[in-house]
């Protein structure tokens, strides 16, 4: 079957995705990149085609919508909306974190969670895919307004989901102390210790290196992706975007490797210190983000280098980028950059960082490009090891925690090696990772009947 042919189904195909979901543009730009990947693998795979396997994975098994009703320390009364996607279970209870940001919407958290059931399945755990939150904006709110929202939103959320059923974790907005107060809040509701949650503190059934895990994962894939090319992270420069859990594990990891990272950000801006943000730095950004919760610029007063602000990193000269902020904040004006100032690596610790021109850039460029589905399945897998963890009520070493994502994170590249090699040798890890991720659910949803 010829490109056009193939692009005429992808055009179809992405002409009903629209109109039955009108306005949800970041689950429009999701959809596509999956499916531009999956068609000609589906045409030669009838089974999944006369199944209509795609379409039924690109509609949620159920979409749980919600009033979050709680009262700020003024004593006036607010309301949020609270969301739960829960995308595909074919593989295994829903799976995947809660955001709370005011831009959260329907669209992108169904982008979220479409993307999540692909990257569940490629950690090779039982996952299914789900994602939720809520418009909800912790910034600049004291603890007990957390709290109450947490409670409030929990209280709701409690009847829809259990270790068996939906399994959520943290994401934007969304960290230890938003998992505490909403597991608290469970637990009171129904009277259970369970691991409906992940991301839990150590000593009510978390996991070691679950904090890490993103980072660290994201570090991991692109070291693999770097060794296809007889290359590694020592001596090598690094841009990361965000401060927040992901960049900062990231940050950690490339330390640990040799590298040198010249770039942290937050929503007002970035920080470039080409000395390199080592540890004693990077101790100093977790109090002032976990701790402190203050912004990023601070840094340049107490370590120095330069603030640019409401500017995004991919300026700076690097080999390897990690965007690890939010959605698209990669653009085809940064991916040209980054290409042309010798960045040879860019693996994604944030979900849909690259706008579609973007990778289309990188790809063109045959950079090693690893999607978030694939290099961030980190974080999701070690959730997935914490659920094992509680369910055989043990606690493993940190050592063991590491090296099963570690393993984890290296059958990952090997997947979408297997599945994205082309002929000449390069590797689309695009490709990789969406048929690689796709093959184990669709058999699963062949098996299971109509569903
Ligand atoms: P955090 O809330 O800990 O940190 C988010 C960081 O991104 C902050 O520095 C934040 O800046 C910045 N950011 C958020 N929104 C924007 C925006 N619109 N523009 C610019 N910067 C922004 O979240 P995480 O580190 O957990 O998540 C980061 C990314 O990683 C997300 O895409 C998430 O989906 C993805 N991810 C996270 C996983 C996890 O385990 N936590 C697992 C897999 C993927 P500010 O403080 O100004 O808001």
């Amino acid at each position: 079957m010829s490109n056009n042919v193939y692009q005429q189904l992808v055009d179809d195909f992405m002409a009903r995705v629209k109109a039955k979901n009108p306005g949800e543009a970041e689950f429009h730009q999701a959809v596509q990149e999956v499916v531009e990947s999956l068609i000609p693998f589906v045409e030669e795979n009838p089974q999944y085609k006369h199944a209509k396997i795609l379409e039924r994975m690109t509609e949620p098994e159920r979409v749980i919508l919600f009033r979050v009703p709680w009262m700020d320390d003024k004593g006036e009364i607010q309301i949020n909306k609270g969301y739960r996607i829960e995308m595909s279970s074919a593989i295994g209870p829903y799976k995947g974190g809660l955001r709370f940001h005011p831009t959260v919407n329907l669209g992108i958290l169904k982008f979220l969670a479409y993307e999540q059931v692909l990257k569940n399945s490629l950690t090779t755990l039982p996952m299914g895919g789900g994602k939720g939150g809520s418009d909800f904006d912790p910034k600049g709110k004291s603890d007990n307004e957390v709290m109450r929202f947490c409670q409030s939103f929990m209280t709701e959320l409690q009847r829809h989901i259990g270790p068996n059923t939906d399994v959520p974790a943290g994401d934007i907005g969304v960290g230890g102390r938003e998992i505490g107060f909403m597991f608290g809040q469970y637990k009171r509701l129904r009277n259970e210790f369970t691991g409906v949650l992940t991301g839990k503190g150590l000593e009510w059934g978390g996991s070691l290196i679950r904090p890490e895990a993103t980072g660290y994962g994201c570090v991991y894939f692109a070291e693999e992706m770097l060794k296809t090319r007889g290359m590694s992270f020592a001596g090598k420069t690094v841009a990361i975007s965000g401060s927040g859990n992901v960049a900062q594990y990231a940050t950690e990891k490339v330390n640990m490797l040799g590298g040198k990272v010249v770039t942290l950000s937050d929503s007002n801006g970035t920080i470039y210190d080409p000395k390199g943000i080592d540890a004693e730095k990077l101790a100093w950004v977790l109090w002032l983000k976990n701790v402190k919760r203050g912004r990023i610029k601070e840094y340049v007063d107490k370590w120095g280098g330069e603030y640019y602000h409401e500017q995004r990193p991919w300026h700076v000269k690097c080999d390897v980028a990690l965007p690890c902020a939010t959605q698209n904040e990669v653009d085809k004006n940064d991916a040209e950059a980054l290409v042309k100032n010798g960045c040879i690596c860019v693996s994604e610790g944030a979900n849909m960082p690259s706008t579609p021109d973007a990778v289309e850039v990188f790809i063109k460029a045959k950079i090693l490009y690893g999607p978030g589905k694939a290099a961030n399945a980190g974080g999701v897998a070690t959730s997935g090891l914490e659920m094992t963890q509680n369910s055989m009520r043990l606690n493993w070493t940190r050592e063991r925690v590491d090296e099963e994502l570690h393993t984890i994170m290296i059958n990952i590249h090997k997947t979408c090696q297997k599945y994205g090699t082309e002929p000449d040798g390069f590797i689309n890890y695009v490709k990789g990772a969406n048929v690689g991720g796709f093959v184990k659910v669709a058999d699963s949803m062949l098996a299971q009947g109509l569903v």
